[in-house]
């Protein structure tokens, strides 16, 4: 296999990373390769190539350099001085066929000076989760990091549960620098490092920059923006992350590490899957609020850098949040009204998102079920939509009173009825990662070597807008009556 390595991360100050080889392992086993996104990355590879051994680390290619990134971050708003790369190694960066750059990272590698008392490993069933959940937001129109390949280490790890298969994911990101990233840095008091990070990471993500007066500050300002719209495409899907610590939140504005993430199935705007969270600190409708949070903790490393004096670096960063706020509600309200058939918006017509939101939290019904029905409504098929809540007999005249409602602004609109369904179809998606999916997945190719599942799952999401006949059992919520589902952070 011929890659050909761009690295600039490398060329930083030693003190940025450690170098550091994957550790060997015993048995690898290619699970999954993901072609068109090797193709994308302009990677060049014949059948000769023993994937396996590349993507498992157990192989070095010619022009990788691997290293483990040094960052901290506030886990559950507790600042973790020293967190980087406990178990995930650089291999190293590509100019992509878009001439974009990207990190190619092993994930579950073995232990790097970061590990702490980490074995620097993963399990086969957050592997498989983070491939089909990654690619699945990617087509859902996302910015997320990658999965490009999945390999079996052969080898045990030790969990709560027990002895579980090894595995580690090959995941692609624009890049792995993280709000943490800063902060580690910032705990240091060590301010040169700091610029140094803040142009690189200007230079990498945001090159519009590269003559502002204000470098700093229009880079918080850009990173803001960023975040608020992709806190809206999760919103909009129904999509819980998890762990939104400050080491997990990516500066280049892509969603980075699906550990105990989960999408809602019946609407409940508390949501919360991780068994950790008893807070609900990370819940569905916090996430916007906790972004922010994150966004502050970013400004606090930049301050210095924003301005002399203090007072008017907060001064300025206060402007940020504001501006945070108000662009996240605009477009948020635009966002959901779209999903709902509005494109020709006034203000006063959020009303209807909220009294549908109300309807869909009282009676049960399913987050994305619900939007994706509702074009069929104007279909002639009321009846999708309407099955969708609970004792939706006895609430009939309620559901049947908001969709006059709802009919009667369509008909205000130039587009044509057919025009609205096409443009829904396209916005609320027939198939997401629901979660009993993601379990049957892991636990066919966990209990019986089997990734059918996988496979299928994989193939569906190619076009998550599109009602495809041999997958309309990815449609359905096992039981969208319940939202009981939990998921573990002991990845
Ligand atoms: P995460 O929860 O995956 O975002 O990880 C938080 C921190 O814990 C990061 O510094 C990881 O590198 C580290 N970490 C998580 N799992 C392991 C592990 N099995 N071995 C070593 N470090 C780990
Ligand atoms: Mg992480």
């Amino acid at each position: 296999m011929q890659v050909s390595f761009d690295n600039s991360y490398i060329n930083l100050p030693e003190h940025f990373y450690q170098k550091v080889l994957p550790s060997p392992v015993t048995n690898p086993q290619l699970i999954k390769f993901n072609y068109a996104l090797a193709n994308e990355l302009g990677l060049q590879f014949t059948s000769e190539d023993n994937l396996a051994e590349i993507f498992s680390g157990n192989k070095i290619l010619n022009g990788s350099e691997p290293i483990a990134m040094a960052y901290a971050g506030h886990q559950f708003g507790h600042f973790v001085p020293q967190l980087g790369d406990g178990r995930a190694i650089l291999l190293g960066e590509v100019i992509d066929i878009n001439q974009k750059r990207k990190d190619i990272q092993l994930k579950g590698s073995g232990q790097t000076a970061f590990s702490r008392r980490g074995d620097g490993r993963a399990w086969l069933g957050p592997v498989l989760r983070e491939h089909v959940v990654s690619e699945a937001m990617h087509s859902l129109g996302v910015p997320t990091t990658r999965a490009l390949a999945a390999v079996g280490t052969g080898e045990k790890v030790y969990r709560e549960q027990g002895a579980l298969p090894g595995a580690i994911i090959t995941r692609v990101a624009s890049s792995h620098i993280r709000i943490g990233t800063f902060e580690y840095f910032f705990a240091r008091k060590d301010f040169e490092a700091l610029e140094t990070l803040l142009n690189y990471v200007i230079a990498r993500h945001y090159p519009e920059l590269e003559n502002s007066e204000n470098k700093a500050l229009d880079f918080l300002q850009a990173l803001a923006k960023r975040q608020a719209d992709l806190i809206i495409k999760w919103l909009s899907l129904g999509f819980v992350h998890g762990v939104m610590n400050t080491d997990n939140c990516s500066i280049s504005g892509e969603t980075i590490d699906y550990g105990p993430c989960a999408f809602m199935d019946s609407y409940d705007p508390n949501t919360v899957f991780s068994s950790i969270d008893h807070q609900g600190r990370y819940a569905y409708q916090n996430q916007v609020n906790i972004c922010l949070w994150n966004i502050s903790c970013l400004a606090s490393t930049l301050l210095q850098m924003i301005d002399k004096d203090e007072k008017l670096a907060i001064e300025k960063c206060n402007g940020v949040f504001a501006f945070y706020k108000k662009y996240f509600d605009d477009n948020y309200t635009k966002v959901f009204l779209n999903k709902i058939g509005i494109f020709e918006i006034h203000e006063e017509d959020f009303v209807l998102v909220q009294d549908l939101l109300e309807m869909m939290f009282r009676l049960k019904a399913d987050f994305s079920l619900s939007f994706r029905y509702l074009a069929k409504v104007l279909n002639s098929d009321e009846q999708s939509f309407v099955g969708l809540f609970e004792n939706y007999h006895a609430n009939k005249q309620i559901i049947d009173i908001w969709l006059d409602r709802w009919r009667q602004r369509l008909a205000q609109q130039s587009l044509s009825i057919e025009e609205i369904i096409a443009k829904m179809n396209l916005i609320n998606p027939a198939y997401i990662p629901r979660n009993h999916l993601v379990e049957e997945m892991i636990s066919k190719a966990y209990l019986e070597n089997d990734f059918s599942v996988m496979n299928d799952l994989l193939e569906c999401f190619k076009n998550p807008f599109q009602e495809q006949e041999c997958f309309s059992h990815f449609m359905q919520a096992v039981d969208s009556k319940t939202n009981n589902y939990v998921t573990f952070c002991g990845t």
